[in-house]
């Protein structure tokens, strides 16, 4: 908007690629994201923009989202009978007169917890709010401020859920319900390689591998910021680097205000990347889900799975959505159960032929897949994986070579041969998009399959990649593991749930480190927050967005808005850039 109204627009960015959060990368001869990225927005302006950038390659991507609980997954949103069955009657009733008596007796305070225990009952919140939630924020949820809540379930409360599960909605879905939502072909990335096309092609100057350091201001007008490469000069600074750091270079704040801005916490995301294979023979023998959950649950017991599977395995979708979509295969599954048994002799006999072709592919050695390193962050990761697996680290180990220059990503894969006939015996992967992990027994608080997204992110490969995220402080000894370590810990979570059946399936790990991911709403935070945004309302020229550049739990809509109303703001449209975000979803809701 600002090149295009006449403004010379320079961008200096840290990585050497643009998406910050939000990009794409390659890892393992695919396309992944960093942890899942859905775009939704009920905003028209804003949908029309994120469309406008994806080239018109999207795909309507169906979305399956699941919260893994006590070896069982729980749709979300929760369908009635599903959840009542698999919670148990007794459960569920305990549930219901939970919610009842926070509808009776509302616990008091405004923290995350009293706001999702009136909202869904304090039982319900501590099943599958609460370990999640204390996962990710690190403190409990008594201590996390309820606008986190507010923010991301606003509107949805038991009966909602309930209403919706046995009744549907009337076609209106809350915002975390969506069942359905617009995904690049080739990764939520392409938007914002094609923004800063855009930009460049309108003259602007894109410099990247540029560490800001500070902003410059003069009689509290900004004049220009200072990099690791020197200082440049500016007419209007906008900044989407960490708000906190930001705010303390600036020489003309009050130190009363630096103090409090000192405060402000965020949060880190470490997120493993693990890919499983072999795809080819758990597409060709996808199994009905609840096949998936019985083998998900006893996969270790079961002996005659052969004979299990025969019963129960599901034909190759015809359908020609199925062929473009892998996304579309969990809801076909369903309509396709029905077949399942009818046909389940001719299955049998190419479940066999498909066993033979996966041990040839098992029984392999190990294979060293190279690969241009394009994202500096991944390739400095994914090199120590490899260098450790070198190390004799890792039991599936076979052979390791790294890259000698260090400028290609050099992978390990990993195949233990003895382990063949058991793995290739033992196809089960979850079938969402992702999955939410409110097990204690495991560290991991979601797990996202990109083999369920499109298919082109796939680039042809036959191996599902599996991003595990964890989150951690600067000073908790979680953050501090080497990659090495993380990287058992991701395998050891994905085993011990039984969510993959067997070590030799995994092939590779790549472990990549987000600093200051999240910015942490802690009880209290919002008083000094208002405070900080106050004084710096003081300075002229100056633009704090984004979710880590304005201390906001923002989604990508929610900093693509940020941006074309700072943009607006820049053109002299009235707007409060401090409270997009909060307020924002009351203007969605206003406009669905
Ligand atoms: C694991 C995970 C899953 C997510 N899932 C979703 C999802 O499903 N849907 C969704 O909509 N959103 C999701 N998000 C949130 C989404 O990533 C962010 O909302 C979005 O990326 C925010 O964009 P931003 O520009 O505000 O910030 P960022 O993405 O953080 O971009 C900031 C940019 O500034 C650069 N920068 C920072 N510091 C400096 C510096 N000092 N000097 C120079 N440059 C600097 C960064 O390199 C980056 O390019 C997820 C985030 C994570 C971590």
């Amino acid at each position: 908007m600002l090149s295009e109204n006449g403004y010379s627009v320079e961008i200096f960015e840290l990585e050497e690629k643009v998406g910050g959060m939000s990009k794409s990368i390659e890892l393992f001869s695919q396309i992944v994201d960093i942890g899942p990225h859905r775009f939704f927005s009920k905003d028209t302006r804003l949908n029309d923009f994120w469309h406008s950038h994806t080239n018109g390659e999207y795909e309507k991507v169906s979305r399956l989202t699941r919260i893994f609980y006590n070896r069982k997954f729980f749709y979300y949103p929760l369908r009635g009978f599903d959840a009542l069955f698999k919670l148990g009657f007794l459960e569920s009733t305990l549930c219901v007169l939970s919610y009842i008596k926070a509808k009776i007796s509302p616990f008091k305070g405004d923290s995350f917890e009293s706001w999702v225990a009136n909202a869904f009952g304090y039982r319900l919140y501590s099943i599958f709010f609460k370990s999640y939630t204390e996962k990710l924020w690190g403190i409990k949820g008594s201590e996390l401020d309820a606008d986190f809540a507010a923010q991301r379930i606003k509107g949805l409360n038991l009966y909602e859920a309930v209403k919706s599960a046995f009744f549907g909605n009337g076609g209106k879905k809350h915002k975390t319900l969506v069942d359905e939502f617009s995904y690049p072909k080739r990764g939520c990335g392409v938007v914002y390689e094609n923004m800063k096309d855009e930009i460049i092609k309108r003259g602007g100057v894109l410099h990247c591998n540029v560490e800001v350091l500070g902003i410059t201001t003069q009689d509290k007008k900004a004049v220009g910021i200072l990099t690791n490469k020197g200082e440049f000069s500016g007419d209007i600074v906008i900044s989407t680097a960490p708000f906190r750091d930001m705010v303390l270079s600036l020489d003309e704040l009050d130190s009363g205000v630096k103090t409090l801005a000192g405060r402000l916490k965020f949060r880190n995301t470490i997120l493993v990347y693990v890919e499983v294979g072999d795809l080819a023979l758990l597409k060709k023998h996808r199994l009905t889900p609840n096949t998936s959950l019985v083998l998900g649950e006893h996969s270790h017991d079961c002996e005659n799975l052969g004979a299990v599977i025969t019963s129960k395995v599901t034909p190759t979708p015809k359908s020609p959505q199925n062929e473009q979509s892998p996304t579309a295969i969990p809801r076909i599954l369903e309509e396709e159960n029905q077949a399942t048994n009818e046909k389940s002799t001719s299955q049998e006999s190419s479940f066999e032929n498909n066993t033979k072709k996966s041990q040839k592919v098992d029984s392999s050695t190990a294979t060293i897949l190279k690969q241009s390193a394009k994202d500096s962050r991944i390739c400095k990761n994914a090199q120590n994986v490899s260098d450790s697996l070198a190390a004799g680290f890792c039991d599936d180990f076979v052979g390791c070579q790294g890259n000698d220059k260090g400028a290609t990503l050099s992978v390990v894969t990993a195949v233990a041969a003895s382990d063949s006939r058991k793995s290739a015996q033992k196809p089960t992967l979850f079938k969402d998009n992702w999955i939410y992990v409110h097990s204690k027994d495991t560290q991991t608080g979601r797990i996202t399959n990109f083999a369920n997204w499109t298919k082109d992110l796939q680039c042809g490969k036959d191996s599902a990649i599996l991003c595990l995220e964890y989150w951690a402080n600067d000073d908790e000894a979680l953050w501090n593991l080497d990659d090495k370590a993380l990287s058992e810990i991701a395998k050891r979570d994905l085993l011990e749930s039984k969510l993959v059946a067997d070590s030799s399936l995994i092939k590779n790990t790549s472990v990549l480190k987000i600093h200051k991911s999240y910015p942490v709403y802690e009880k209290g935070y919002k008083d000094n927050l208002h405070k900080i945004y106050k004084a710096l309302d003081s300075f002229k020229d100056l633009y704090f967005i984004g979710r880590n550049g304005s201390f906001k739990y923002n989604n990508q809509d929610h900093s693509i808005l940020m941006g074309l109303m700072c943009a607006d703001k820049i053109l002299g449209r009235e707007c409060d850039l401090w409270h997009i975000n909060t307020d924002y979803d009351y203007q969605e809701n206003g406009k669905a």
